[in-house]
């Protein structure tokens, strides 16, 4: 349910609504808009009396959510949410270019690729730790070990890292990870989504493979019903029937959850298309959609990559990529 304060409400007008509302039981969620303040109740709202409520001197009108999440909806929170990660932000007007390589494999690889894309204007760097392989006998990633070489290269470059976590027993290898990343398949690890909620950290949450966006947002209230509101989401290509490429990339997932939610949304067009000549294109095709950012594979050797090499980059070809979103985010801006 929420509640639209009158303009003119004063601080102490406020605070006695929210205690009467907390003694019935009710979470209190305040959202303080240019215009308006908003207060999204959550709890047992059925026993609240909203003829009651509505009647107050200071209330404007009240609404019950019908969707099912509610912290992560923009009927809650009105303005969009800005991630601020190291120098970065994400969300709201700004655009944010996420690379780096599919699996961390050695120091001289992931130095070397931090390097070159920090040159090119990335915002953050990624590459995988622990990697949810297909097949039990492909590299599983170094582990522990890519962590630590992660940092070396935030160390050297500046940039914030992202990385996957499979498991909630990893969290204390990620202390010093900024955004922690779960991938397509973990989208729905309800444990593992709990106790991601009673971090403060990012999280970087992939829409599974055959998940619609309203089970995404779920998985997210499962992330901020803990507590944590830091959530970007992440549109990484569905399964669809064709065959041609890896998945199919669902762009009006963009626009869509723009309305739906207020977290900010990223798209991942290295994994939705699995081909390299197709990751420019729909890259560009991202940006210019309103996403808030994107995040694509960069190697410095694709075809020695030991995971993912045909969709990673080569540096001087995410140079140019990284060029051309920015311009094309210019051309759309308002
Ligand atoms: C990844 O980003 O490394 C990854 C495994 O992606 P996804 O979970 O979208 O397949
Ligand atoms: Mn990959």
């Amino acid at each position: 349910m929420i509640a639209v304060l009158k303009k003119g409400t004063t601080q102490a007008q406020l605070d006695h609504l929210i205690s009467w509302l907390r003694g019935q039981n009710l979470d209190v969620h305040i959202s303080q808009g240019e215009e308006y303040t908003i207060l999204g109740l959550i709890g047992s709202t059925g026993n609240v009396d909203m003829e009651l409520l509505a009647s107050l001197d200071i209330v404007e009108s009240v609404k019950r959510v019908a969707e099912p999440y509610k912290q992560c909806s923009r009927q809650f929170h009105p303005n969009s949410t800005v991630i601020t990660v190291g120098n970065a932000k994400i969300g709201g007007d700004h655009f944010c270019i996420i690379a780096g390589p599919c699996s961390v494999e050695t120091e001289a690889q992931i130095i070397e690729v931090a390097q070159k894309v920090k040159a090119a204007g990335a915002d953050l760097l990624r590459g995988g730790a622990f990697k949810p392989r297909t097949s039990p006998y492909d590299f599983q990633g170094l582990k522990d070990e890519g962590i630590a070489l992660l940092l070396k290269a935030k160390k050297e470059t500046g940039l914030p890292i992202v990385t996957e976590i499979m498991n909630a027993n990893h969290l204390d290898l990620f202390a010093d990870v900024d955004v922690i990343q779960v991938g397509a398949r973990n989208m729905q690890n309800f444990d593992l989504l709990k106790e991601l909620g009673k971090t403060n950290k990012p999280i970087l949450l992939k829409r599974g493979l055959a998940n619609t966006l309203k089970e995404l947002l779920m998985s997210a209230e499962y992330i901020m019903s803990e507590g944590n509101q830091n959530i970007i989401l992440c549109e990484r290509g569905i399964r669809a029937f064709d065959t041609y490429s890896r998945n199919t990339l669902d762009l009006t997932a963009v626009p869509m959850l723009h309305e739906l939610t207020h977290l900010p949304v990223i798209v991942d067009p290295s994994h939705a298309t699995g081909m390299v000549r197709l990751v420019p294109p729909m890259a560009l095709a991202s940006a210019a959609s309103g996403a808030d950012g994107v995040m694509v594979e960069v190697h410095n050797d694709p075809m020695r990559a030991l995971c993912d090499g045909a969709q990673s980059l080569k540096p001087e070809q995410f140079a140019v990529l990284a060029r051309q979103m920015r311009t094309v985010r210019e051309a759309i801006a308002p």
